[in-house]
C-alpha cells in the first residue's frame, strides 16, 4: 500500500508564528499524499475574550455553549483554517480547507450530559469518510482539517483536534499505509515535565497505564495518546508524538502496540 502521512498541530504551535512557519515548511516537503489537522483553542480563547464571551472550562475542556460555538465556528473554520491553507499554497502545496461539514467528511453526534457535565455543543465522532479522503488526495489536493464536525441535521459541533486526527488516520489506513503525527511545543513525552530532554522513545499499553497511574503522563496529554492507541488497534501503521520541527516522526515518542 501507498504511505500517507497524518501531521495533526496543536494550539501553541499554531499561534506561534516560528512554530507554524517552520512546520508548515517542513508539511510541504513531505513526499507523498498528506492530511493536515489543526487545533486552535488559544485562538479560540482570545477572540472569545475580545468578544467579551468568557471562556469556561471543566476538567481542562472547553464548555461550547451556543456563543461559543460561533466563535470556534469562525476561528478553527475561519481564521486559522484560512490562513494555514493561504501559506501552504505560498508553499505550492494545493490545500483544501475542511470542516467535518464540508463534503460530509465527518459526522458526529452532540455529547450527552454525563455525570452532571455538560460540554454542550461537542461531537464524538460516528464516522469520518475514508473514501472520500483519498479521492481528494489522489487528486493530489491536501485536505486541511478543522475540529468542527456536523451532525447531518444542520449543526455544526465542536470536536477535538487529536480525536479529528485520529479518525482521519483511521479512515485513511483502509487505503494507505499511514503515519500519524502529533506534534506539539514539546519534543515528545516526557518522563520528566521539567525536563524538556526527557523524551520517552517507545510508550506500550502498559508504560502507558504506569505513567497515568505515577502522574508522569496528565493533562490533555491522557485523551492524546489514548487516541494514538485506538489508531494503532484500527490499523494505522505508525504514531508518532513529537515537537513541531521534527515531524518526520524520526525522534519524539513512538506509540507501541503491546
Ligand atoms: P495540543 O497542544 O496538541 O493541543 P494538549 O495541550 O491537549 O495538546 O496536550 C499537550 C499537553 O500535555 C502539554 O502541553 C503538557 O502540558 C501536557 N502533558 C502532560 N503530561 C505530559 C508529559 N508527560 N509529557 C509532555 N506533555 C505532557
Amino acid at each position: 500500500m501507498k504511505q500517507l502521512t497524518v501531521i495533526k498541530v496543536g494550539g501553541a504551535v499554531v499561534e506561534d508564528e516560528a512554530q507554524l512557519s517552520q512546520l508548515l515548511k517542513d508539511f510541504s516537503s513531505i513526499a507523498g499524499p498528506k492530511v493536515l489537522v489543526h487545533g486552535g483553542g488559544r485562538s479560540a480563547t482570545k477572540v472569545a475574550a475580545q468578544l467579551g464571551i468568557e471562556t469556561k472550562m471543566v476538567n481542562g475542556r472547553r464548555v461550547t455553549d451556543a456563543e461559543m460555538l460561533d466563535v470556534v465556528t469562525m476561528v478553527y473554520g475561519g481564521l486559522v483554517n484560512k490562513r494555514v491553507v493561504a501559506r501552504l499554497q505560498a508553499h505550492g502545496v494545493n490545500a483544501i480547507g475542511l470542516t467535518g461539514a464540508d463534503v460530509d467528511v465527518i459526522r458526529s453526534h452532540k455529547r450527552p450530559p454525563k455525570d452532571g457535565i455538560d460540554y454542550g455543543f461537542v461531537g464524538d465522532v460516528d464516522r469520518a469518510d475514508g473514501k472520500m479522503l483519498s479521492t481528494l488526495v489522489e487528486a493530489g489536493i491536501v485536505p486541511v482539517m478543522a475540529p468542527l464536525t456536523h451532525d447531518g441535521a444542520g449543526h455544526i459541533l465542536n470536536t477535538n483536534a487529536d480525536t479529528i486526527a485520529g479518525e482521519t488516520a483511521k479512515a485513511l489506513a483502509q487505503y494507505y499505509d499511514v503515519t500519524l503525527v502529533y506534534c506539539f511545543e514539546k519534543k515528545g513525552v516526557l518522563s520528566n515535565p521539567d525536563d524538556d530532554d526527557s523524551v520517552i522513545p517507545v510508550i506500550t499499553r502498559n508504560d502507558f497505564r504506569h505513567y497515568v497511574e505515577d502522574g508522569t503522563v496528565s493533562g490533555g496529554m491522557i485523551p492524546k495518546i489514548e487516541n494514538a492507541f485506538q489508531a494503532i488497534d484500527a490499523g494505522v501503521k505508525k504514531v508518532v508524538i513529537t515537537c513541531a520541527s521534527a515531524i518526520d516522526g524520526n525522534n519524539g515518542t513512538v506509540i507501541n502496540n503491546l
